[in-house]
Formats: structure tokens, sequence, C-alpha cells
């Protein structure tokens, strides 16, 4: 039987916690380094619901996820941390 842990975790909570741990100095763009004040609000992924921002300065694209192992990936923020949890953990990733 499945257990849908990925539900019990809140979405904003995984967000501050991606935040602190994958940007402790603050989200910018990966290419120019501007910051994401600096950049727009482009569009929310279907599926990942992760808020996709577009430079102004330099006209990237970029996520919460880009510059990391999870760049490209449609985890919610919710499953990434409760994954990187059970591999911490060492138990199955089901
Ligand atoms: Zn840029």
């Amino acid at each position: 039987m499945d257990f849908p842990i990925h539900s019990l975790i809140d979405e904003a909570q995984a967000e501050a916690w991606v935040l602190a741990h994958f940007h402790p100095e603050g989200v910018s763009c990966p290419k120019c380094q501007a910051s994401v004040s600096v950049a727009r609000h482009f569009r929310k992924t279907a599926t990942s619901g992760l808020q996709v921002y577009r430079c102004k300065r330099c006209e990237s694209i970029y996520n919460l996820y880009s510059g990391t192992v999870f760049a490209g990936t449609q985890f919610r923020l919710s499953q990434m941390v409760l994954l990187l949890r059970g591999v911490c953990q060492g138990v199955s990733s089901s």
C-alpha cells in the first residue's frame, strides 16, 4: 500500500526549507547572478507548482531548482524535501 506522505508536508514549509538550504544567500539568476528582486514572475509550472522567474537583466528563465541537481525535474517542493529526507535516512523512495 502506497502512503501519500508528500501530502503531509506543507508546500510553504518545503519552500522555506529549500530557500534555506539551496539558496542561503537568496535566489538569484544562475546566468548573471542578478537578484530575484530584478526578475519578474513568468509563470508557475503545472506539475511542480514552482514559480518560474524571468531575469530582467539577461532574460534567462529560472526557478528554485536551477543550478541544483533537481534542475529540470518536476517534483513538487514537498516531494523533493521528502525524497532528500529519505535519502539521508537511507529509506526507500517509495
Ligand atoms: Zn540574469
